[in-house]
């Protein structure tokens, strides 16, 4: 076993490097220099297009041709990053001679400094290192930071580097200080830096530290699209909400994949609303998330989809405001938006629509107010939520509006999902072939001309099922072939 590395972050701010090489390597290198701002100094023949347009702009010195030992001259560090292992080697032995640290690009062997995997959230920065071991390791671990890290910490780090005076002349006991330091972070601060509320998070600053006794922790809030049930479709803002939260509210929708994706420790409660009825009313949905916001809880409300997209996300948000609390929204991946891409279907394109709606139509009342007449319009494409159950109406309607009844149209179960279903047909005969294959909510409807397009561009699961034959309409529903 050798001896860990030692860590450190050098201030190279005008201080010169030598970079040996002029490729793809050697430009990444160069590139993390300049951010650092430290003078490259690049050795190498030929320079690459991005190296060669620094030099030209003066942001780097270029020695054209061989290493030579002068190249070592006046410089702080040395990186050898040529494809040429006899070069990097001879580098490292006169570095090493001249007592000048050097990093050998992948080589552990020769190097006698790593250059860490970083993550970076401006003046805080995460650096990991396996030692030169395991890179792979060291990147894994960078990536899974990467996700849980948003970019408040950058500028707490920024504030608290500001403050930095301030805060020790205010609490001089190293003990004091930390108490400050922790409640800040449990608290709001963070999530007004997300929020890019600069003011209020100075603000909030300002007043903690005059503060003297603790505040009580605030409770908020987050509304979170849950996308239509394929883990992969969340945000890494929806991610990062789900591992904080103590509480989530989550709708019938929501597929248990993505629940798993919560923090273990969270309490789990289904509000759901099955696409049938409303299991459990709005209003008792917003006294939970009012009691548990003021109990001083992170509240998540995760929802199917968009929150924004026929997901009462308005009437919450409105009610959470009329009580005082803090809220913020995660935009998820809407229903019509992940159906049309699982089943191959643009929803818009040159040659056949130049628009989309998306439509609800899940009951005779909400059809009535709906604008035929523009629905029926040629060359769009409609995004119908909630409608399985008012098919028969719906295509009556258009049908009277004047859309052509050779329309094609899709009707997507459970999109994105492993049991995803897409059966295919024409308006004229929609709730029919609906029937047929029986098909259940959740199903998104999507009519237009580029509806046709899954038979061809399909990709995920089963292939689209076909209308079903015009004479066995009014038959009995035939058993599925269940989707492969
Ligand atoms: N806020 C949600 C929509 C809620 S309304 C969103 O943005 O997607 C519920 C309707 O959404 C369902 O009746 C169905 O039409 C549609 N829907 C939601 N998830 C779906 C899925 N995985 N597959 C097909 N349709 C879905």
């Amino acid at each position: 076993m050798t001896a860990p590395l030692f860590p450190l972050f050098a201030d190279l701010r005008n201080r010169a490097v030598r970079v040996v090489g002029g490729g793809a390597v050697a430009e990444r290198k160069v590139e993390a220099l300049l951010r650092a701002g430290a003078l490259p100094r690049v050795g190498a023949p030929v320079l690459s297009a991005r190296l060669q347009a620094w030099h030209d702009q003066g942001r780097i010195e270029w020695q054209a041709g061989e290493f030579g030992e002068d190249w070592l001259d006046g410089v702080w560090l040395v990186i050898a990053a040529t494809d040429d292992a006899t070069v990097n080697r001879s580098v490292a032995t006169a570095a090493e001679a001249r007592r000048l640290l050097v990093n050998v690009v992948d080589d552990a062997e020769l190097s006698s400094f790593q250059v860490p995997a970083v993550v970076d959230r401006g003046a805080l920065q995460i650096a990991i290192s396996s030692g030169g071991g395991a890179p792979m390791l060291a990147r894994h671990l960078r990536k899974r930071l990467e996700i849980q890290l948003d970019d408040a910490w950058g500028e707490l780090a920024a504030l608290f580097a500001r403050q930095r005076e301030r805060i020790r002349a205010r609490f001089p006991d190293p003990g004091q200080r930390r108490r400050f330091f922790e409640q800040l972070l449990a608290g709001p601060l963070p999530r007004l830096f997300r929020q890019r509320q600069q003011a209020q998070a100075e603000d909030l600053f300002e007043t903690s530290l005059r503060q003297t006794a603790t505040a009580p922790a605030q409770g908020s809030v987050t509304l979170v699209g849950a996308g239509p049930g394929d883990p992969g479709l969340i945000t890494l803002n929806a991610l990062r909400a789900m591992n904080e939260a103590d509480v989530i509210l989550h709708d019938r929708l929501v597929s248990d994949d993505v629940l798993q994706l919560s923090r273990r420790d969270a309490v789990r409660i289904e509000v759901g609303k099955s696409a049938q009825g409303h299991s459990v009313r709005q209003e008792q949905i917003h006294t939970l998330m009012l009691e548990h916001a003021r109990a001083g809880k992170r509240v998540v409300r995760l929802k199917g989809g968009d929150p924004f997209v026929f997901g009462r996300g308005g009437e919450e948000l409105e009610f959470l405001r009329a009580h005082g609390i803090p809220y913020e929204v995660v935009p998820g991946v809407t229903a019509a938006l992940a159906c049309a891409a699982y089943a191959g279907i643009p929803l818009t394109h040159r040659d056949h629509a130049q628009s989309l709606r998306l439509v609800t139509a899940h009951c005779k009342d909400s059809q009535d107010t709906l604008d035929w007449a523009a629905l029926a319009q040629e060359r769009q494409t409609l995004a119908v939520y909630m409608g399985v159950a008012g098919l028969d109406n719906f295509r009556a309607r258009l049908l009277q509006a004047g859309r052509a009844p050779q329309t094609p149209f899709a009707l997507i179960e459970n999109g994105s999902r492993a049991n995803q279903r897409v059966v295919t047909g024409t308006l004229a005969d929609l709730p029919d072939t609906a029937r047929c294959h029986q098909v259940r909510s959740p199903a998104l409807l999507i009519l237009g001309e580029v509806a046709a397009l899954a038979g061809t561009l399909h990709w995920f699961g089963a292939a689209p099922l076909h209308a079903a034959p015009p004479h066995s309409a009014n038959l009995q529903a035939p058993t599925l072939p269940q989707a492969a």
